[in-house]
């Protein structure tokens, strides 16, 4: 349904590796979460991610951000996200997306909270609806 604009972000974690580009889309979709995540991890496969590159470098990383307003805690899968509140480079691209006045108010609020505004750079300005 939407499509954030890509963001060029710096890289978080233990290991050195260069910047990574972000972005978040909004999507309707039939498919009940389990199997949207089967699905994303399929297309993560098909565009060449080779498995056990956690924290590393990747060529693709596609996570479920939000659904609906479904709370979701189980083995594979947990929604809301469990980083979505702490990482500005998620954050940042799904205000783009987002439709809901108070969703894009707590965003803002945890934008201003997060520091290190230059760690996350916008790349192209426009957002695709
Ligand atoms: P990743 O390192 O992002 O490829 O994710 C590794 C694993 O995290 C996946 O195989 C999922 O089972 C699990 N996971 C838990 N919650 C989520 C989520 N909200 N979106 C995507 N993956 C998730």
């Amino acid at each position: 349904m939407r499509l954030s604009p890509l963001y060029d972000t710096d890289p978080v974690g233990p290991v050195p590796q260069g910047a990574f580009l972000n972005g978040v889309v909004a999507v309707e979709t039939l498919l009940p979460p389990q199997e949207l995540l089967r699905s994303v991890k399929g297309v993560e496969v098909a565009m060449g991610r080779a498995p056990s590159e956690r924290w590393g470098p990747r060529s693709i990383d596609i996570d479920i951000l939000l659904y609906d307003d479904e709370h979701i805690d189980s083995a594979d899968l947990t929604v809301p996200h469990r980083e979505l509140w702490n990482r500005r480079f998620v954050l940042a691209p799904l205000r783009d997306v987002a439709s809901d006045a108070l969703l894009v108010e707590a965003i803002d609020t945890r934008l201003r909270e997060l520091g290190d505004a230059a760690a996350v750079r916008l790349l192209e300005r426009e957002t695709r609806r």
